[in-house]
């Protein structure tokens, strides 16, 4: 894949002259045909990968419960800018300078929040270990935490919850046939963060 030169500095390092971005059309089952955007930045490191819809797509949420554990088994599709909620265990994970784009499905999208749930879990459990007296605190952080991890080991199961996908520029998306889409409101289009927008590109330089 050939790598083109981006004329912007890095949003993260700011350094100039380092950022390229590679481009290819490919197909997603179901999804359809989308443009695949790699921008990376040689200096630092930083890449961010986004999938744009060959039909425009409306900035959109995209609900679905958990009620059966085939569910998990459901493809999405999670853009860059797309926040990630499950309201009922009171998770998000919102668009952040890492955040990457990616296809994968629901049990992909609970694996990053379980990575995440058991980052948190390592730092409570070495606040434990260096303190002389274990603090309450510490021990319901760590009730809560594990309660969270069995609830997710648990979708669709003894679990039931809603995965929700909120996504301002509309580029993801759950694709079963119980998932409810809606378009967001006023204030979540004011609210939802859309993470690092290098601005290089627009869906009309895509189709180019
Ligand atoms: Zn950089």
């Amino acid at each position: 894949m050939q790598e083109q030169p981006v004329n912007i500095p890095c949003p993260i390092c700011s350094e100039e002259g380092h950022l390229r971005m590679v481009a290819n059309v490919d197909e997603i089952p179901y999804f359809g045909e989308h443009t695949q955007v790699t921008v990376l930045c040689h200096s630092c490191g930083w890449r961010q990968t986004d999938f744009i819809p060959a039909e425009g797509k409306k900035a959109g949420a995209w609900a679905l419960v958990l009620n059966d554990s085939e569910k998990l088994r459901t493809r999405v599709v999670r853009s860059s800018s797309c926040t990630v909620r499950i309201p009922e265990l009171d998770l998000e994970v919102m668009p952040g300078t890492n955040s990457t784009g990616y296809v994968s499905n629901i049990e992909g999208v609970l694996n990053r929040f379980v990575d995440i749930i058991n980052m948190v879990r390592r730092d409570v459990e070495r606040d434990v270990e260096t303190e002389s007296e274990e603090s309450e605190e510490n021990a319901n952080a760590l009730k809560t935490l594990d309660s969270l991890l069995t609830s997710i080991a648990q979708a669709g199961e003894q679990s039931v919850f809603t995965v929700e996908f909120l996504d301002p520029n509309g580029h993801s998306m759950i694709l079963d046939q119980d998932a409810v889409e809606r378009e967001l409101t006023e204030e979540e289009l004011a609210e939802l963060p859309i993470g690092p927008d290098p601005a290089v590109f627009s869906s009309d330089d895509v189709d180019n």
